[in-house]
């Protein structure tokens, strides 16, 4: 019905049509417009199995709609003072409602940044800043992502003291082990929640608690950029002073996140200029990206428990069909979260068996995508052996995936050890 529908409709559907979304013959779809949780279908015609959730998501059309409104019918200024800059404003206000309630905080103590990146630098550098008159020593795991371990790296360069804290066997950060590397001229510990490689879980709350008492001038951070929507966190009721979080493995757009900053923590921020989010990160803030980002952050809290029992038989399914198989090990320890499975393949490297799945259109990860094919220092922090390492394969799930993904991974796995170890 073209004639009844709206401009931000009309400009939706040729959107749809251009990125190949909109369920036509020979078009993939991935089961929206059919009833039911996407991608769970039975009749979605599919072609892929993304397997790689942890690196990115598909952005949900809740998003995707929100953000066509922002860019073309809500695009005022959010800082000018007219009707329309108004509206940008209000809808960045809501956005903010729903990251916030999805962590549990207050809308006030969010900063909108660039995304996980960016949220970490603030904190570590924005800390670091704030308070090197206080202390010197800054502590961090051993398996953090990047953005927090480069960071914490030119800190070291500019004359903090930097201490990692190594993974137990199991791939857990333990309180205990962080208390030792703690001291109380400690400004700054940075443990995250949970690890983007393998999918083990850390009780930040209990860690934030114990460090805040060990460390009076102390800032506590976590990333919770793989944890955020899956893993229930109030941040409110806990001792956590900073929190990154990321749209992008939340079927948002790239290109945003946040940094919770309690009331009281104080940081100092790394751009100037204007007025903006308080003076902490000045810059017109990206609208179309901060609601679309709002708006995945509540579809994700809004079904988070039919997601994750969705997630937990995926997992399941493939825990119990890599056991069928000998010369597959698991990296993931049993208590980690489903959906993140590491596992190896000895003798096969990574990037071989990547390429072979690919090939079949199964896409999952040699590792943290931000390595780029790097040796896995998360592996190495868990102390597995280098033919574990270099044969390492991260699937990460979405609740978009099915079970038929599942058993392609592993089916495609199987031909390629058999396939892959006779070419040698
Ligand atoms: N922290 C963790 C644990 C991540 O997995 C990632 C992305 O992979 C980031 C931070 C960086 O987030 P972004 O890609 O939004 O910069």
């Amino acid at each position: 019905m073209l004639a009844f529908a709206s401009v931000p409709q009309i400009m939706y559907n040729i959107f749809c049509i251009r990125m190949g979304k909109l369920s036509q013959k020979g078009v993939k779809t991935h089961g929206e417009s059919t009833p039911g949780p996407p991608g769970r279908t039975e009749n979605h015609e599919k072609m892929e199995a993304y397997l790689d959730n942890s690196a990115t998501t598909r952005v949900c059309d809740r998003a995707v709609q929100k953000m066509v409104y922002m860019m073309q019918q809500a695009y005022g200024n959010p800082s000018s003072l007219h009707r329309m800059g108004l509206e940008a404003e209000l809808e960045i206000r809501r956005a903010r409602e729903s990251v916030a309630c999805a962590l549990g905080c207050a809308p006030s103590a969010l900063v909108f940044t660039s995304g996980g990146t960016e949220a970490n630098n603030l904190a570590l550098f924005g800390a670091a800043r704030a308070l090197a008159k206080r202390g010197n020593r800054i502590v961090v795991s051993a398996y953090e992502h990047s953005s927090v371990l480069a960071a914490a790296a030119r800190l070291a360069e500019q004359g903090f003291e930097v201490v990692q804290v190594p993974p137990d066997e199991n791939g857990v950060i333990q309180p205990a082990a962080v208390l030792q590397a703690a001291d109380e001229k400690t400004i700054l510990v940075s443990i995250m929640q949970v690890n983007n490689e393998t999918g083990t879980l850390n009780d930040v709350a209990r860690i934030a608690r114990l460090v805040k008492a060990r460390c009076p001038v102390g800032l506590f951070h976590t990333d919770l950029v793989q944890g955020f929507c899956k893993v229930p966190l109030a941040l409110q009721n806990t001792q956590i002073d900073l929190a990154t979080v990321s749209g992008h493995k939340i079927h948002a757009p790239k290109g945003v996140g946040a940094l919770y900053i309690k009331k009281g923590a104080r940081i100092l921020p790394m751009l100037y200029g204007g007025e903006q989010q308080g003076k902490l990160r000045p810059g017109t803030e990206s609208a179309p990206l901060i609601c679309a980002f709002g708006e995945a952050a509540a579809r994700a809290w809004e079904n988070r428990e039919p997601d994750r029992i969705h997630i937990e038989r995926l997992a399941a399914r493939l825990r119990e069909r890599v056991q069928d198989i000998p010369g597959i090990v698991l990296n993931s320890p049993a208590g980690a979260l489903p959906h993140i499975v590491n596992l190896s393949v000895p003798g096969i490297r990574s990037e071989i068996l990547l390429h072979f799945l690919e090939q079949r259109e199964v896409y999952v990860s040699s590792g943290s995508a931000c390595a780029k094919g790097a040796k896995s220092h998360v592996l190495a922090a868990m102390g597995l052996s280098p033919a574990r390492i270099d044969s390492a394969l991260r699937v990460s799930f979405s609740e978009e995936n099915t079970l038929q993904d599942v058993d392609r991974f592993v089916d495609g796995v199987a031909l390629g050890m058999n396939t892959l170890s006779r070419s040698k």
